[in-house]
C-alpha cells in the first residue's frame, strides 16, 4: 500500500473515490448465505494476506462469505461470495478480460455485449454481482468471441472492424455506449 492509499481506510473513504462510483450497491450487513452479522475486516485477518493494495472487505463472522470493496471506499465490488462462488467469478472474468485485452472490443463494448446477451441491465452486468449461473454464461460466450475472432483476422489494426461485423452477422449483439 503506497503513501497516499495508507491515509484512507473503510471507516475514513476517499470522499473522491467514493463519488466515482457508479451505481454503488448496498453494504451488506446481513450474510445472505446464513443471515450472520457481517463486519468489515482486513485481508490480513481474513485470508492470512493481503489480495491487493486496498486489503478490506466484508466479512460474514459465521460462514466466512466476503467481498471486496472499490479501492478507497467501504463500497462492496459485489454481493457477499462462499469460497465457491468467489472461486468462479475470478475463473469466469479471466477469458472476458481477454476479449479487450487482446483488442477484440473495447471494454465498454464487451461489457454492454455481454448485459445484452445475459439479458440484463449494464448496471448490473459485473461479476462480482453474477451468481454461477450468469459467471458460466459469460464465460462461455467470452470463448465462443475470442475464439471466433482469431479465425477472422490476423491483422491487428483491422481486427476490431472486421470482428464487430462477424459478430453482429453471428447473432452477437454488439452496440457502443454513447
Ligand atoms: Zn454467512
Amino acid at each position: 500500500m503506497d503513501e497516499l492509499n495508507s491515509n484512507y481506510s473503510p471507516r475514513f473513504p476517499s470522499k473522491l473515490a467514493i463519488s466515482k462510483v457508479i451505481n454503488p450497491l448496498p453494504k451488506p450487513t446481513v450474510c445472505r448465505y446464513c443471515s450472520g452479522p457481517v463486519k468489515i475486516a482486513n485481508h490480513c485477518e481474513i485470508y492470512g494476506r493481503a489480495y491487493s493494495s486496498w486489503p478490506w472487505a466484508y466479512f460474514c463472522t459465521v460462514c466466512s462469505a466476503s467481498v471486496g470493496m472499490h479501492p478507497l471506499t467501504d463500497i462492496p465490488l459485489g454481493t457477499l461470495a462462499d469460497a465457491n462462488l468467489r472461486r468462479i467469478r475470478r475463473k469466469c472474468k479471466t477469458p472476458f478480460e481477454k476479449i479487450w485485452r487482446e483488442g477484440v472490443l473495447t471494454r465498454s463494448e464487451a461489457y454492454s455485449a455481454l448485459a445484452q446477451h445475459l439479458g440484463i441491465s449494464l448496471e448490473m452486468c459485473h461479476f462480482g454481482y453474477f451468481d454461477a449461473e450468469n459467471c458460466l454464461k459469460a464465460e462461455s460466450w467470452s470463448k465462443i468471441l475470442i475464439n471466433s475472432s482469431s479465425l477472422i483476422s490476423t491483422t491487428s489494426q483491422n481486427l476490431r472492424p472486421n470482428l464487430r461485423e462477424w459478430a453482429i452477422r453471428n447473432g452477437f449483439k454488439v452496440t457502443s455506449l454513447k
